[in-house]
This record gives structure tokens, C-alpha cells and sequence, in this order.
């Protein structure tokens, strides 16, 4: 693994560098956090498939084991699966020791779901970075991935505020931040705060109003 310098260290990527500078293409990456659930992912995947639009996918390590299949669909039908923590606790606050456990387990769990993921990415629960985490990370072989388009579609602003929310601040190279599922303290499947139906009917609009002003939908480099 290539050594990464103490700047570097204090870092997570928000967006894709130089994607900006390069004439041609203009990228922008999905990303869809707290999943799988067994009722919003498979609507995403869907819709992704329908759309051919690739996203990464960062899951509970607690889920993956729940729903494996759901991992083993995402990688099947060309997405990437990221460690999103085994159980979703503020790393932040966390001993190294907890935080390396939340991470190797999550990767275990998602490789027996589907040994074919290839992990390449950790996004710290609620994007609380500190240097143990990204530290942890890196000593996991996993880097870390941050964004900078967050239409806080977990608070279920509406469907539209969602659309118009990214289509205003997407730029070439921007990670967008979207969830198909929702952390456990919320996701008895009868609460409210966890449906993601306006996250659904956002994203179809979302992907084609991305494709109408000349993005293309990418997997993360
Ligand atoms: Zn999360």
C-alpha cells in the first residue's frame, strides 16, 4: 500500500480531484448510505438498472449479514460496496481499538456476504473524521470517502428539494450523498423517519436532470 503523507493523513476525499479540469467529461458519483434495507435498496437497485447508472453503496456491516443478498445484487449489477461501520456508533468517539473492530467487521461481513466485493472505500458514520478513523482506515486498505453534495434527503425535505438541492451545487467531480436505509436506532420498519420514498422518486428525476446538463453517473475511481 502506497504511504500517505500527514497532510494526506488528515484528509478524506470529498469530491474527485482534477475531475473539474479535465475537458469532456463531467463526472459526478452517487453514493447511497445506512442500507442495505430490505425495502429502499432493491427499489434503488432497480432504478439504477433501469438508468444503467452505476452508484456506491456504503452499508452496515450489521445489514450486510441481515440481507446478503442485497450486497451480492449491488455487486453483481456493477456497484460498489463500501464499509459504513459495522453498526454505525460515532467513531469519533471511539478508542482505536473500537474503531479498527467496527471497521474489520464490517469488512468480514460483507466479504461472506459476497466474497466478490472488492471494499475500497470507508465512510465514517454521520462524516465525523478524525485521525484514528482515517487512520484505521488506511490500515484496513480502505480509503476514506467523505462528499460535498448533501441534499439531507434523510430528513425528507420533499422530493423536489432533493432534486433542486443537488442540480444546484453538483459540479464535475462531486460525491453525492443520498441513503437507501437508515441507522438502527431509526430503522424499526414502521418508523416514520425511516422511510426513503422521497430519496426513491428523487432519484429518477435526479438522474436525469444530472444527464440533461451533461453529467455522466460514474463508479468512484
Ligand atoms: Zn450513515
Amino acid at each position: 500500500m502506497r504511504r500517505l503523507s500527514d497532510c494526506e493523513m488528515l484528509q478524506s476525499i470529498a469530491e474527485v480531484p482534477n475531475e473539474r479540469e479535465r475537458n469532456g467529461l463531467r463526472k459526478v458519483y452517487l453514493t447511497f448510505d445506512d442500507g442495505p434495507h430490505p425495502i429502499w435498496t432493491p427499489k434503488i437497485l432497480d432504478l439504477l438498472a433501469r438508468q444503467r447508472v452505476p452508484a456506491t453503496f456504503c452499508v452496515l456491516g450489521a445489514y450486510a449479514a441481515e440481507y446478503p443478498e442485497l450486497i451480492r445484487r449491488m455487486v453483481s449489477e456493477g456497484h460498489d460496496v463500501a464499509n459504513h461501520s459495522l453498526s454505525h456508533r460515532d467513531l469519533s468517539k471511539c478508542e482505536p481499538g473500537q474503531i479498527r473492530h467496527e471497521i474489520a467487521e464490517a469488512n468480514a461481513l460483507i466479504q461472506r456476504a459476497c466474497p466478490a466485493a472488492a471494499v475500497r472505500y470507508m465512510r465514517a458514520p454521520y462524516g465525523k473524521w478524525t485521525n484514528d478513523v482515517i487512520s484505521e482506515s488506511m490500515k484496513a486498505g480502505l480509503m476514506s470517502l467523505h462528499w460535498s453534495v448533501d441534499p439531507r434527503d434523510w430528513s425528507r425535505p420533499g422530493a423536489e428539494a432533493i432534486v433542486d438541492s443537488v442540480l444546484t451545487s453538483v459540479l464535475p467531480g462531486s460525491i453525492v450523498l443520498l441513503h437507501d436505509g437508515a441507522p438502527p436506532e431509526e430503522c424499526d420498519l414502521h418508523h416514520r423517519d425511516a422511510s426513503r420514498v422521497q430519496t426513491v422518486i428523487a432519484l429518477s428525476r435526479l438522474i436525469l436532470g444530472l444527464k440533461e446538463r451533461g453529467f455522466v453517473i460514474s463508479s468512484l475511481p
